[in-house]
């Protein structure tokens, strides 16, 4: 799946999160940021596909492959290898903890940031953010990785379903996008109103879900592959029929020209 939908995915459960948290906009900025980072992070192993990568990374570990070969390899480093897996955000948040432990004995912080109780909101929503990206991964074709290594150190990968295509989902993008305003609406509610806004937080986000899931179901194309595919061009444009088919002519042009405009896979 693209970068945006996951980092609209991690802001979607960024914004339950902070509902639950009952904080002020500032914290609530902060743990809505924390979800979208966990939702982007796990494709930072994409870097291999940088056109520089070699000149720069790679020659600075001595790499023995190419950006090229490593992003479609099995190293544990590659695209959808341990950075796409459950061990990977643990590991992040305990560097993250410690690191944070080790400054604030040195700095001596004041006790608001001390305060435990706020501080793990954030954390939840990067984890969850994370945690949410490994699964949309799930129903893209299987390609050379068959699908996530989920529980790395392991060799086994989950997923690589084929239900939806790379990109160009532009009806979840909807949903999603719809489950971050309504949520954002919710949080304007006052603060007694508490227990309602975490019920309707909660039942938006999981409303959310189960429309994402009957959406990447009911696809009339099968886009399942392994390795490398010559069909690519003509799922592609599949895809986006299907898109036209479930939008309409004249939402899909306007998602399409927001596609155009913006300089990554969408
Ligand atoms: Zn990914």
């Amino acid at each position: 799946m693209d970068i945006i939908s996951h980092t609209l995915t991690g802001v979607a459960v960024g914004t339950v999160v902070a509902t639950i948290s009952n904080s002020s906009w500032k914290n609530k900025a902060l743990i809505i940021l924390s979800g979208g980072f966990g939702g982007t992070l796990p494709d930072l192993d994409a870097i291999s596909l940088w056109s520089k990568f070699d000149s720069t990374i790679g020659a600075l570990f001595g790499l023995s492959h190419s950006g090229k070969e490593i992003y479609f390899g099995k190293f544990w480093y590659s695209h959808h290898a341990a950075f796409h897996s459950l061990i990977a955000p643990i590991i992040l948040i305990l560097i993250y903890t410690l690191a944070n432990v080790i400054l604030r004995g040195k700095l001596k912080c004041s006790n608001a940031l001390v305060n435990a109780k706020s501080k793990w909101f954030p954390t939840i929503a990067f984890f969850l953010g994370f945690l949410l990206h490994l699964l949309e991964d799930m129903p893209t074709p299987a390609s050379v990785w068959g699908g996530v290594n989920l529980y790395f150190p392991s060799n086994n990968y989950v997923g690589g379903f084929g239900n939806i295509w790379w990109w160009n989902n532009y009806d979840l993008v909807l949903i999603i996008l719809s489950v971050i305003v309504i949520n954002l609406l919710i949080n304007i509610i006052p603060v007694r109103f508490y227990k309602m806004k975490i019920i309707s937080s909660i039942s938006f986000f999981a409303l959310g879900v189960t429309l994402f899931l009957i959406q990447i179901n009911v696809r009339t194309v099968d886009f399942s592959y392994t390795g490398h595919t010559t069909n690519y061009a003509m799922f592609e444009s599949q895809s986006k029929a299907i898109q036209k088919e479930i939008l309409g002519d004249k939402i899909f042009q306007i998602m399409t020209t927001i596609d155009n405009k913006i300089p990554l896979n969408f």
